[in-house]
């Protein structure tokens, strides 16, 4: 009876406009010999389908087995409705619903297919720069407004030429309905400036560009979602100069290489990395290096590691093109000064990058939302963010929990914000530091922007409790003017809620949150930052911490980890020695301002920090006395960890809290008889280790809890977190890592609207 026709009518949810869906439908359809029609609709994509049991069955396989490669489906709702009489299969124009949304996808990197014509001299798009399909290319980055449709992307000015625009209509064609398609003939194109002075145009301006840069120069290039300022990596006249005129942060920079083999040759590159590499997404991927490489050491200095990306636009493929004597890894870091967001409007970038690129590889398709390059580095073979932007931002993530339309406002490093409409959370790109004018403008316009592409009327707000951030300081004035409920939520409760969302924890059950964190305020005005919680989204209670120690300067102190390692040890009785690095780093007169603010208790608030822990054993041991960004003492610590020492220093505690008295005394002793710096680093790692999981068992004697959440920037310390987790797992617990969103305070936004809604609702 298989062979008499029925009827289903199809619902997709999820991210399925803008990637193809409907030409991929109606291939679907035609090949299966089913009638019918598709259409986008504003909540997803809609399919009426007629044909035999047979068919229809292959069609909902197909169309759940192998979906089009950007696309992400949510849902697929299926309902039998009584046969039609559709002649054929035909496309119908969108069908637009009041209030309701869709997801939008993130800009993606050049496909096979794109990358293959881009180089093919018989392809009409051949070396054309912003060559892309439905498959990839630009999209987050360039839209207006919803619909997705071409006239509310930047790619609005750009009329189609006739070979475009028959693509674009051709349903059967990889570009129908590709919104930034374009070809020579009629889309976007490059030149190269430098000094103001219009010097090449096209297929020359790139040729420029790569001369310029054999010959050690700095080129900003304009990207998908912003500047990057490019040079030779193994030029260390150039990188220098870069670093010298980027000012002030020894912060890595990431590199690009052509292909994944020449990254192989200065990295460890395991399946699972090259996977990640290679996605669509492109991402920055954090890879040890083999060492005794040629590249500069002005790169990543203190660091095991490289970030490395592979191109992921036409013109990176165009720019980086292998040639003899021409260089194979270039640094791609971000196109800004130190402090200050990326660049990504023309002028801004000729403006303030003036003094830092020696030329400029422009082209004139406008970048509507700037989007930093993400960087993820692989934790057990899985992918772990450590920044989540490009080509993830904006995913929706799927809420653990009912809640309100919320808007979260993160915290104040790192910042990120989340918007929530029904189970959807939409955790912004990163935005930033929010420590100046131009970060607090893009964070602002970017919460407007998402609300109106999402259509989010937020009904709560939500922040950090620290009534100094600026993220709580905009949602408290917001709250006020528009009278919506506000809720103010402890930061490192908001990570472990924010780990237990990323894990799709799905009840209020609490867990075990190792929450090891730089600093956040705590409920009882102390600045805290070695946790120990037991609790989920309704609430916590701080089972342990860190013994109490004073940092001197507040925030400031980050700067100066020889600073703090002196507090720590004139706070625990210990003397300043000055054979000790830390003490050495510090002249005279430091010392006596230092010690008269400790024993006087000014500007010397107390902390419970994990993260100023690492830095003060980091400058007492002589890694590293000043830094000049937040954890670098830390990183170093962890580089010079020898893996080769199995003791441990003996880090007890008492009832609710973790003595760090007795680990700076061991620690002071190793020092006195001369012990390596690696040998110290591996004993602090492997004593925090089982620290960590003897508080673990402790706590599950007595509650029963087995589940542990990591979450907190100090778990950006792999060392850290393999010996615990290893340790954790031997005993038979569960632990729950980061896999969407950063552990550091990336994540915050997210945990805030899981512990916002749950204190809303009681
Ligand atoms: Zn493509
Ligand atoms: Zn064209
Ligand atoms: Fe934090």
């Amino acid at each position: 009876m298989t062979d008499l026709p029925q009827g289903v009518q199809i619902k997709v949810k999820g991210i399925v406009q803008g990637v193809g869906f409907r030409p991929f439908v109606f291939g679907l359809a035609t090949q299966l010999h089913l009638t019918g029609w598709v259409r986008n609709s504003s909540s997803g994509v809609d399919i009426l389908l007629n044909g035999s049991i047979d068919g229809l069955q292959a069609f909902l396989d197909q169309l759940t087995s192998h979906p089009p490669a950007l696309a992400k489906i949510d849902l697929i709702i299926s309902n039998p409705v009584p046969p039609q009489d559709f002649a054929d299969f035909t496309i119908l124009p969108s069908l637009v619903e009041e209030g309701q949304f869709v997801p939008i996808s993130p800009d993606m990197s050049i496909c096979a297919d794109c990358a293959r014509e881009l180089f093919d001299p018989t392809d009409h798009r051949y070396r054309y720069p912003f060559i892309n399909c439905t498959n990839c290319g630009p999209r987050f980055s360039i839209i207006q407004d919803i619909p997705y449709d071409r006239p509310k992307t930047t790619m609005a000015g750009f009329k189609m030429c006739p070979v475009c625009d028959k693509e674009y209509h051709d349903p059967l064609n990889r570009r129908f309905h590709a919104q930034p398609i374009a070809c020579d003939d009629c889309g976007p194109k490059v030149w190269f400036e430098s000094k103001g002075e219009h010097l090449a145009a096209r297929e020359d301006a790139i040729q420029m560009a790569r001369t310029w840069l054999r010959a050690g120069k700095i080129i900003a290039v304009k990207g998908i979602g912003g500047f990057h300022l490019a040079c030779d990596a193994k030029n260390d006249k150039a990188v220098t100069a870069l670093r010298n005129r980027k000012k002030r942060s020894d912060k890595a920079f990431a590199l690009m290489a052509f292909s994944e083999e020449i990254i192989q040759r200065y990295c460890e590159v395991s399946p699972a990395e090259a996977e990640l590499l290679e996605s669509p997404q492109h991402p920055i991927v954090l890879l040890e290096t083999r060492g005794n490489s040629d590249l500069s050491a002005n790169i990543a200095p203190g660091q095991a590691s490289l970030g490395f990306m592979l191109p992921y636009t036409p013109l990176h493929l165009l720019l980086l093109e292998p040639a003899p004597d021409f260089p194979e890894i270039f640094v791609m870091t971000s196109g800004n000064t130190s402090e200050e967001p990326v660049a990504y409007t023309d002028a801004d970038a000729l403006n303030r990058l003036a003094g830092i690129a020696d030329g400029f590889l422009m082209n004139d398709r406008p970048i509507h939302m700037r989007v930093d390059d993400s960087v993820y580095r692989l934790i057990k073979e899985k992918p772990y963010p450590i920044r989540r932007s490009r080509g993830y931002a904006p995913d929706a993530l799927q809420l653990p929990l009912p809640a309100l339309p919320t808007l979260a406002c993160g915290a104040e490093l790192k910042n990120t914000f989340c918007l929530t409409q029904e189970s959807y959370a939409f955790v912004s790109h990163h935005i930033g530091d929010l420590e100046n004018y131009e970060t607090l403008a893009s964070f602002e316009s970017g919460i407007e922007h998402y609300k109106r592409l999402f259509r989010v009327e937020p009904q709560l707000i939500a922040a950090d409790l620290h009534p100094d951030y600026l993220s709580t300081k905009y949602a408290q004035e917001l709250a006020k003017r528009t009278a919506l409920p506000f809720i103010q939520v402890q930061h490192h409760h908001a990570h472990l809620a924010a780990c237990l969302a990323d894990n799709g924890w799905a009840s209020l059950d609490p867990v075990i949150g190792l929450t090891f964190d730089g600093t956040g305020l705590g409920t009882d005005g102390v600045i805290w930052g070695g946790e120990v919680l037991v609790g989920g989204y309704a609430g916590f209670e701080r089972r342990y911490h860190l013994s109490e120690a004073p940092l001197p300067g507040g925030e400031a102190a980050i700067r100066h980890p020889a600073r703090i390692a002196l507090a720590y040890l004139d706070h625990f009785g210990l003397e300043w020695n000055p054979e000790f690095a830390a003490v050495e780093a510090l002249c005279a007169q430091d010392r006596i301002m230092l010690q008269s603010m400790l024993s006087h208790k000014i500007n010397t608030p107390l902390t419970t920090s994990m993260g100023r822990l690492f830095d003060a054993v980091s400058a007492l041991i002589g890694i590293r006395a000043t830094a000049t960004y937040e954890g670098q003492a830390a990183i170093e610590l962890e580089t010079a960890c020898d893996a080769s020492v199995p003791e441990a220093y003996s880090i007890p505690f008492s009832k609710e809290e973790i003595l760090i008295s007795p680990l700076f005394q061991q620690i002071v002793k190793d020092l006195e008889q001369n012990t390596s710096v690696g040998t110290i680093s591996a004993r602090f790692h492997n004593g925090l280790a089982r620290m960590a999981a003897d508080l673990c068992s402790q706590i599950r004697s007595e509650k029963g809890i087995r589940a542990v959440a990591f979450s907190g920037g100090v778990w950006q310390n792999k060392t850290l977190l393999l010996k615990t987790f290893y340790l954790l797992e031997q005993r038979g617990f569960t632990v729950l890592l980061h896999r969407q969103v950063p552990t550091n305070d990336g994540g915050i936004c997210l945990g805030q609207v899981l512990i916002a809604n749950q204190i809303l609702n009681n």
